[in-house]
């Protein structure tokens, strides 16, 4: 698909919303594409654009930036705080609101806050500053979590005693459970998160077909493989069937990557955890194994940290669980800006508020 002059493109594209159309009919369609990489280039490509009305995308809760709690954020600043303490983090958690600061303004006020673009980098920091304990803030999903791993593993090797993880990877699977679950989201299909799927195959969404006759498709990033993936899912509808299909098969593997599943199981296992928005599901988490639980910030270094309080307005959670679009909160465009964010949504370039906010001008009374 890559290889396609523009000439096929725009074929390929006019086939597909032909069809797409078609196998709609009369029928209302509501799908949700789970990741945020999605959710931007459906926004870049203008696909709302290309589908019938009949046919609506919603956004899912698979920004790891926006599903990381309040708690969380508090317990980093707490530890931000302490003078013996370095934060290592990626950008995007600096501006990600706790119940009364950020690690922006924790910075601002001296903190030792480093940005990094890996894991990896932490555990360089903490070789570089053995008097330091180096907190990597490890969130994300199924992708960056072989990466948090592969650090504890060589931390291990090399016997670093001052590098930390403070965990709050998240699983895809268990939350799509939840979605479906819980009854409210009434999702058609899902289009899911490539990257995710690279790593743990397609075995782990069997359930959605099997258990919610739901249809997905593992889909890829660029414009035509979200068209293309949208046809798939409405062609399962249309036959009454479902199943999980892969239609970024070029980087998707069936098996995913047994290697980085290895890395991963070695150091975590499973266990509930909280999303911001959403609550607490079961099994949707990572904590450590027993034998690396040394490098759990959490289990080694005591903090003492604030009541967790909400954003008054806020509606994150129903935004994450596709309920309501950006424009329902009261406070999106108002005091809720990329530049001042209220709520998780409207900071990362992959939240759905901050994409709404960037692509949806003039739209945004949908
Ligand atoms: S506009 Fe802001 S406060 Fe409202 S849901 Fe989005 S991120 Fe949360």
């Amino acid at each position: 698909m890559l290889q396609m002059n523009n000439e096929e493109i725009r074929k390929a594209a006019d086939f597909f919303t032909q069809e797409i159309a078609k196998l709609a009919g009369n029928r209302s369609v509501r799908l949700m594409e789970v990741c945020g990489t999605h959710t931007v280039a459906i926004f870049k490509a203008g696909i709302r654009q290309l589908l019938p009305e009949n046919v609506e995308l919603v956004s899912g809760p698979g920004c790891p930036v926006c599903v990381t709690p309040n708690n969380y954020l508090d317990t980093a600043i707490a530890y931000s705080r302490k003078s013996d303490v370095m934060i290592a983090t990626f950008g995007d958690m600096l501006k990600v609101p706790g119940s009364s600061s950020t690690l922006a303004a924790e910075k601002a006020q001296g903190a030792d806050i480093r940005i990094v673009y890996s894991s990896l980098e932490g555990l360089e920091l903490a070789k570089r500053y053995p008097n330091k304990k180096v907190i990597f803030l490890a969130v994300g999903f199924e992708t960056t979590a072989p990466t948090a791993a592969a650090a504890v593993l060589m931390a291990e090797v090399e016997k670093i005693t001052n590098f930390y993880l403070l965990s709050s990877h998240k699983l895809v699977p268990p939350a799509l459970r939840a979605l479906l679950s819980s009854g409210d989201s009434k999702v058609d299909g899902f289009l899911l998160p490539g990257h995710v799927s690279a790593m743990i195959g397609l075995a782990p969404y069997e359930f959605l077909s099997k258990e919610y006759n739901t249809p997905a498709v593992v889909a890829g990033f660029e414009p035509l493989d979200i068209l293309q993936s949208v046809y798939m899912l409405l062609r399962q509808l249309d036959c009454g069937v479902a199943k999980v299909e892969n239609q970024y098969r070029r980087i998707v593997p069936k098996e995913g990557n047994p290697a980085a599943c290895e890395v991963l199981s070695t150091v975590y296992q499973a266990a509930d955890a909280q999303w911001r928005g959403i609550g607490h599901l079961k099994k949707s988490g990572l904590a450590m194994q027993e034998k690396y639980q040394k490098f759990d910030a959490l289990l080694n270094i005591p903090v003492a940290v604030e009541e967790t309080k909400e954003a008054k307005g806020c509606q994150c959670g129903n935004v994450l669980r596709g309920l309501v679009l950006p424009a329902a909160c009261p406070l999106f465009g108002k005091t809720c800006k990329p530049e001042h964010p209220i709520g998780s949504c409207m900071v990362s370039i992959e939240g759905t508020c901050a994409a709404w906010y960037k692509y949806g001008a003039g739209r945004w009374q949908v």
